[in-house]
């Protein structure tokens, strides 16, 4: 089949798949450790879904107030309702005060405090002194800190000579038959001609799949593919069912409203005008962490306090901060107002709703960024040359539950430690090993298939079931029923895709195709996300079962793994969570019980 199409060969040190935060941070540092370096983005770099990230980065850097990396060590962990492995974590959160020192030096723009230090806000979690105090850790550049982060790091790869492939789409991973992994296949959107690219190294940069959901705070181009290729490597994902809601969407829109609104003052309200976060975390309030929030939200609309006609949403306040503040502050929030909720915040509440913002689950790596799998017992046993970084990727800091600020920081720690690894492991200028020719036909054979795939449903139609099914049944409370519902309910959009129509055959600009190829990759994550969400049968973070109210530690702190195969058949197996530190600095802060 590949006669049929031809191939453009390349070979490189290393491959970055993904030009996000994660994939920039990796690109950079590899390019500069002298590695040749090439990155692959579907969209051009600074248009990541990174761009749009708005509150911040959190360090313990002490600017604003006393601060420990240890605190945020505490916090995260306990953020993670204990699913986070501890070593990465301790790892992630000292690093973090050299990455953003880094990032400074490298040009980010960050605000700054009256003696020209980084401003530092509050946001919901991050605590001091092990939860007595609030602490002011997110590091930002007023509310475009996203925006900031992605344009400096892109000039700096240029600087250090990575070569960049924009608007190519990575459609599958070369693996070998040892179970290496020795680069990818792309597609070249603009001239339509296919690419093999070969190296040591291929990183997973490809972030999340928010847009598995109809209602997602995330950007069209979030559909987890570097998830759908590992799925199709016959390799595992981690801990698919922590899908993390963030409490301020745009009520309509989905459009994100930072949690830094609630960090420089702002509160939610009901229909009575109360303050209900006072009921539900008397201590942290509005700035309780992000389950928290969305359910005690998704609790007063159901007993009938939401705001607006049908009472169906909240109310997000923060005229009282003043438009001064809100200009220097929350200059982009009160744009992103205007125009999805025709509201002036100096004036009026934003109309607010939780909505899907961030997956904790993903490609399970350890704090290398080396992507894991278990293997002949090992549970943590090394895919020889994949890794994996940022939203795409479980390290898992995250746990069952991600503290705002948090995520920019783990793109930056961890797509710094991938370049320190493979800066470490790789020779420059060695010759890389070829790749069995069978495995390039028979994934050029299936581009050819789903090219001239002439079924009877859309892929429009097919995406639309995929969302409402996820929407409806992989919710902010979830029961068994309703998981069960959803399992059955996504099996059969699975199985609705080996029927599905492209219209468009053509090899230039198919964005007919591309979606295609994206929804492949969405149903992969959706039909992984339901299937492990029926089968843990306990609440944890983001993951509320009414039939199953408690956490249960004896059962099930444990990584969840799921494979898929061809069919679409899910196998289930488990990793244990690591709860032992990196170095003695720290204790192991033992399991107990939530204490908000
Ligand atoms: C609106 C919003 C605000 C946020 N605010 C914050 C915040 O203030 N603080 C915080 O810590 N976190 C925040 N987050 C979360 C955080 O921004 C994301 O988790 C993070 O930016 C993801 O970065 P990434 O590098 O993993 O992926 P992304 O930035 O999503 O980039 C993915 C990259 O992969 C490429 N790619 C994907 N598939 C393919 C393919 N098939 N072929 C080729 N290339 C591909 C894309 O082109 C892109 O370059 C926010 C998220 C959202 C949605």
């Amino acid at each position: 089949m590949s006669n049929a199409y031809e191939i453009t060969k390349h070979e490189y040190d290393v491959l970055v798949i993904g030009a996000g935060g994660a994939g920039l941070r990796a690109t950079m540092g590899l390019a500069a450790t002298g590695l040749t370096t090439a990155c692959i983005s579907k969209v051009f770099p600074t248009r990541s879904h990174t761009v749009a990230a708005q509150g911040g980065m959190s360090a313990a850097l002490g600017n604003m107030g006393e601060d420990d990396w240890r605190w945020h060590m505490y916090d995260t962990i306990k953020g993670s309702d204990w699913l986070g492995d501890q070593d990465a974590i301790e790892y992630m959160c000292r690093e973090a005060i050299p990455s953003v020192i880094e990032l400074e030096h490298f040009g980010v723009p960050f605000s700054r405090t009256e003696e020209g230090k980084i401003y530092q806000r509050p946001f919901g979690g991050m605590t001091t002194r092990f939860g007595e105090g609030t602490a002011q850790r997110t590091c930002a550049a007023a509310d475009r800190t996203g925006h900031a982060i992605l344009h400096t790091l892109y000039q700096q790869s240029l600087k250090h000579e990575a070569q960049f492939f924009i608007e190519y789409f990575a459609l599958d991973l070369l693996m070998d038959d040892d179970g290496a992994c020795r680069g990818c296949l792309a597609w070249d959107l603009a001239s339509g001609t296919l690419h093999e690219f070969r190296a040591h190294a291929v990183i997973l940069a490809t972030g999340g799949y928010g847009r598995a959901y109809f209602s997602a705070t995330s950007a069209h181009t979030c559909t987890g593919d570097g998830n759908g290729m590992v799925l199709r490597a016959g390799l595992p994902l981690q801990d698919m069912e922590f899908v993390q809601f963030h409490p301020t969407g745009v009520y309509g829109a989905g459009c994100l409203i930072t949690e830094g609104v609630r960090g420089e003052g702002g509160y939610l309200t009901n229909s009575d005008g109360e303050r209900f976060m006072e009921r539900y975390a008397p201590n942290a309030k509005d700035l309780a962490s992000r389950d928290v929030v969305s359910r005690s939200m998704t609790i007063e609309i159901r007993e009938g306090r939401g705001v607006g006609s049908k009472n169906d949403h909240i109310h997000l306040n923060l005229q009282h901060l003043g438009a001064d503040v809100i200009n220097e502050r929350l200059p982009g929030i009160a744009e992103t107002a205007r125009i999805f909720a025709g509201v002036d915040v100096t004036r009026d509440p934003i109309p607010v709703l939780p909505t899907v913002h961030y997956n904790m689950g993903g490609i399970p790596t350890n704090y290398h960024g080396e992507v894991v799998t278990l293997k002949d017992g090992d549970p943590d046993a090394v895919v020889p040359g994949l890794f994996s970084i940022g939203e795409a990727a479980c390290v898992s800091v995250h746990g069952a539950n991600r503290l705002g600020s948090n995520s920019l920081l783990d793109l930056i720690v961890f797509g710094r430690a991938v370049a320190k690894r493979c800066g470490e492991t790789i020779k420059p200028d060695q010759s890389v090993r070829p790749v069995a020719r069978e495995r390039v036909d028979q994934l050029v054979g299936e581009f050819d298939r789903l090219r001239h795939a002439s079924g009877s449903e859309s892929t429009a139609s097919i995406r639309d079931r995929m969302q409402q099914v996820m929407q409806q049944d992989a919710a902010v409370f979830r029961t068994g029923e309703t998981l069960q519902q959803g399992c059955e309910r996504i099996t059969d959009v699975r199985s609705a895709f080996d029927n599905v129509k492209v219209s468009d055959h053509s090899m230039i600009w198919n964005s007919d195709l591309v979606e295609t190829l994206e929804l492949r990759n969405l149903i992969g994550n959706a039909v992984t996300t339901l299937m492990s969400a029926e089968n843990r049968k306990e609440s944890r973070g983001a993951h509320a079962r009414e039939d199953h109210p408690d956490r249960d530690d004896d059962n099930w702190m444990k990584h969840t793994l799921t494979w898929m195969n061809e069919d679409g058949k899910v196998q289930i197996d488990y990793r244990p969570v690591h709860m032992y530190t990196l170095t003695d600095d720290v204790e192991v802060f033992p399991a107990k019980a939530r204490t908000y």
